[in-house]
């Protein structure tokens, strides 16, 4: 199958559900992106902020960037003047970083907290106390150049469904519980980023707004 025909595929697939696709590009060349792009994608998730800065001005400007991997601080003003979403927030210290060169280039930047779910102790993300702490600091309330608008988070690589399941289910808990306490007035904070190509199908069962398939749609990384 073709990159066009698989996101076509899972284009069809979403149709109808609360989600949409979020094409995970990294590793690939622009010639890949255009592909997809040319077969309708247009949120691209890459893991790399110097990777995703030299391929953004390849790509039409109505492409929407988000960056789904580990963020250092002194990365963000590569991504400030065009990313759309950072998916991967996990302290007040990269919030505040972003807030400062998302205003010296006169943007808001989209932020979705990641949380841990998986039960490897490798994978990342804030439990909710952590993104309770955050959300409660009175800095946060100054920030007024980063939008919280949801969650985002890896389940466990594993078969066990009924793990994933449960995984979507804690992280899905964790919007419902920060919309209730914190965004309730919130339209922007919505999104419930979970799923990747080996379970994006229960991700979108549980819940999810924005999945991120790379493998499924280009193959595998190698
Ligand atoms: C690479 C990556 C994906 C996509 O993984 P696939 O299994 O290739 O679909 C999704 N989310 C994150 C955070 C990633 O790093």
């Amino acid at each position: 199958m073709s990159i066009a025909d698989n996101i076509h595929r899972i284009n069809a697939e979403l149709a109808g559900t609360a989600a949409r696709l979020c094409v995970v590009t990294k590793t690939h060349s622009v010639e890949l992106l255009e592909e997809a792009y040319a077969a309708g994608a247009r949120v691209f998730g890459e893991n790399r902020p110097q990777e995703m800065a030299a391929k953004q001005p390849q790509l039409p400007p109505d492409v929407e960037w988000h960056l789904i991997g580990q963020l250092q601080t002194n990365k963000v003003k590569l991504l400030a003047p065009f990313v759309h979403t950072i998916q991967s927030v996990d302290s007040l210290k990269l919030l505040r970083e972003i807030n400062k060169h998302a205003a010296a280039s006169r943007r808001v930047i989209n932020c979705l907290l990641q949380f841990h779910i998986a039960r490897e102790e490798t994978k990342s993300g804030l439990s909710m106390a952590e993104a309770e702490a955050i959300l409660a600091d009175v800095e946060f309330s100054h920030l007024t150049h980063v939008r919280i608008t949801g969650v985002m988070g890896v389940a466990t690589f594993t078969p066990d469904e009924g793990q994933l399941r449960e995984e979507f289910q804690q992280l899905r808990g964790y919007f419902e519980r920060l919309k209730s306490a914190h965004f309730a007035e919130s339209e922007a904070f919505c999104d419930i980023s979970m799923g990747m190509s080996g379970d994006y199908r229960l991700a979108v069962a549980g819940g999810s707004t924005i999945v991120r398939v790379g493998s499924a749609i280009f193959g595998s990384r190698g």
